[in-house]
């Protein structure tokens, strides 16, 4: 499909909106995207984030896929965001399209448009860019309109948003995605359930027309895999305003709360020097004074030392500092942070999850009370004064004593500031309700009602006594949303859809999150959410057993059963769990099962 020239035709609604800005596609880039390459193979993609734009800016997947996907032969690629509730208004009001960010192009002129789910509460934000941007909202309607693909977590468990989804790809996109687009570039012109019956065939593709199983693709090891040469720098300051290169993939921990722990299995490193090579490109070509990097826990990476010594001299040559997301309980993560953070010494953020050490036990944290202690004691000593600690309510096996032990980690944290000195010492506690979530050892579990997570939260709270200690809760309505979205069957979709048509719009927000609109389109869907926050049977059919992550089910199986006995299961790269990945030596003999 052939680009026309296009001004932005967005700019006379400009002064309406509020933070203009996410719509001017003011943006730059390395070397630059725009050279026209449409002939009659060209296939043109278009990423599209179900989230605004400054929080689709900080989506490092598509700062990736998009360069990726340019480079390979006759692929175009664009981007789009979704417009807040007022452009949205004003786009409908003067009958305008949603356009992409970069070239301006109807999203109905694409040949493919490709979301990544990275959040239930996004769903409905999906059918706002399919409905702005010309295409119907469900497969079945579509005849001459792009292919619409999905990926992300939310492609692990796919059912809800099955019948708004042409393809869904399941795994890693530098895999996933070259075959499904040569797939389409070769039926072109072919009837559109004769396409999708192709991609259907492709590893790694999920096509709800044709439901069948389908197994998680992925790169077995990073060397050689792609890398980006720059990222595309906007121009208005987004959430991560950073450089950001990904070190390793995959976590061997073994959280057993977090989906992301088994669907990025297995653990695999990029060697150091591809890692200071690429942030040195990546600094000097975007003019970013910070640089992230990024993986699912950055301490963990083995080479982690070796790249900062080597990096040191550059990062101070060009007054560039070093970021990492998320810092283990430990001294070790505290030095390395002291490291990172010379000058500025603004706040460190600790996940102990839990509040006493039986309950990490259970979801198999592996930090104990000393280590926790001792990351604290150090960070005071190192001249932090922020502190925040994020915990989670309502975690399998969970009683009083939990709870109580979440007020008491954190009063413990004040004490240690106060005999560090440190007068102006402030902890911050955020505590989540616990969604349960597919392919995850508690996929089984039941999830707390609303008012179980108001409950505890209200108890939490006024248990909060000392000035130096603050305590916020995540809203109860959302995590119960997410949760019935998180584990819920293709039924939902009418739901979902339903609840779009009442309004509902950026459910992640809590300034346009309404719970009633959902409440009414289950009912009039004469659907109970709560069957879908039930506990499971252990042998009962899971909607999302179709897709297989290569963990088995009988391994998270034995990991909920550990839970339930507080038995801690090794870090994987030290004994393999026998996980079904078999990607390490010989497993230990695994009893239980
Ligand atoms: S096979 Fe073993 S080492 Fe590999 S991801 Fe699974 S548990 Fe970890």
């Amino acid at each position: 499909m052939l680009f026309p020239e296009f001004d932005n035709p967005l700019w006379p609604l400009w002064s309406q909106v509020s933070r203009p800005s996410r719509y001017s596609g003011s943006e730059w880039r390395f070397p630059r995207s725009d050279v026209r390459r449409e002939g009659k193979d060209t296939l043109s993609v278009c990423l599209a984030f179900p989230d605004v734009y400054e929080i689709g800016m900080s989506y490092y997947g598509f700062q990736v896929l998009s360069p990726f996907l340019s480079g390979l032969p006759d692929v175009v690629v664009d981007r789009a965001y979704c417009p807040w509730v007022d452009m949205e208004r004003l786009l409908r009001e003067n009958s305008l399209p949603l356009t992409s960010v970069e070239r301006s192009i109807p999203l109905s002129q694409f040949d493919l448009v490709g979301f990544t789910l990275q959040h239930e509460l996004g769903y409905t934000n999906i059918l706002t860019m399919l409905d702005l941007g010309g295409i119907p909202l469900r497969w079945e309607a579509r005849d001459e309109h792009p292919i619409v693909v999905a990926g992300g977590p939310g492609a692990f468990a796919p059912e809800p948003v099955a019948p708004f989804i042409d393809a869904f790809c399941v795994g890693e996109g530098e895999v996933v995605f070259p075959e499904l687009l040569s797939t389409l570039r070769k039926t072109r012109g072919a009837r559109r359930e004769e396409r999708l019956a192709e991609c259907a065939r492709l590893p790694g593709v999920y096509v709800p027309a044709f439901p069948h199983p389908v197994r998680r693709q992925f790169l077995p090891s990073l060397e050689g895999a792609y890398l980006p040469d720059s990222m595309i720098v906007p121009s208005v300051s987004v959430v991560h305003d950073r450089a950001a290169l990904e070190v390793f993939r995959g976590c061997s921990r073994g959280c057993r709360f977090c989906q992301a722990g088994t669907t990025n299995r297995p653990v695999r490193e990029r060697d150091p020097e591809t890692v200071v090579d690429a942030i040195e490109r990546l600094v000097r070509r975007t003019g970013w004074n910070e640089a992230g990097l990024l993986s699912l826990a950055t301490c963990d990476y083995s080479a982690i030392d070796r790249v900062i010594e080597m990096l040191t001299p550059l990062l101070m040559k060009e007054g560039v500092h070093l970021s990492l997301p998320s810092l283990r309980m430990d001294g070790f993560s505290v030095n390395l942070a002291a490291r990172l953070q010379k000058v500025r010494r603004g706040g460190l953020t600790f996940a102990p999850e839990a509040g006493t050490q039986r309950l990490r036990d259970v979801i198999n944290k592996g930090i104990d009370e000393e280590s926790i202690f001792t990351c604290l004691d150090q960070a005071f000593s190192k001249g932090w004064d922020r502190i925040k600690l994020y915990f989670m309510m309502g975690l399998p096996t969970e009683t009083e004593e939990d709870l109580d032990g979440i007020v008491r980690l954190a009063q413990s944290a004040v004490r240690v500031a106060r005999g560090r000195k440190r007068k102006r010492a402030a902890v911050s506690v955020s505590v989540a309700g616990f969604v349960p979530k597919a392919h995850t050892p508690f996929q089984w579990e039941k999830q707390n009602t609303i008012e179980e997570f108001k409950e505890k939260g209200r108890y939490l709270k006024s248990r909060i006594k000392d000035k130096a200690l603050s305590l916020k809760y995540h809203e109860p309505e959302q995590s119960f949303l997410e949760g019935v979205l998180a584990r819920g069957d293709r039924r939902l979709a009418d739901a979902i859809e339903l609840a779009w048509r009442k309004g509902a719009r950026f459910d992640g927000w809590s300034e346009t999150f309404d719970l009633k609109r959902w409440l009414d389109a289950f009912e009039e869907c004469a659907l109970n959410p709560a069957d879908y926050t039930r506990a499971r049977e252990r042998d009962e059919a899971l909607p999302w057993d179709l897709v297989d992550v290569g963990v088995t089910k009988a391994f998270l199986w034995r990991e909920r059963c550990a839970a339930y006995d507080a038995r801690l299961t090794p870090d994987c790269r030290v004994a393999c769990g026998a996980c079904g990945l078999n990607c390490a030596t010989p497993a230990p003999e695994v009893v239980g099962l």
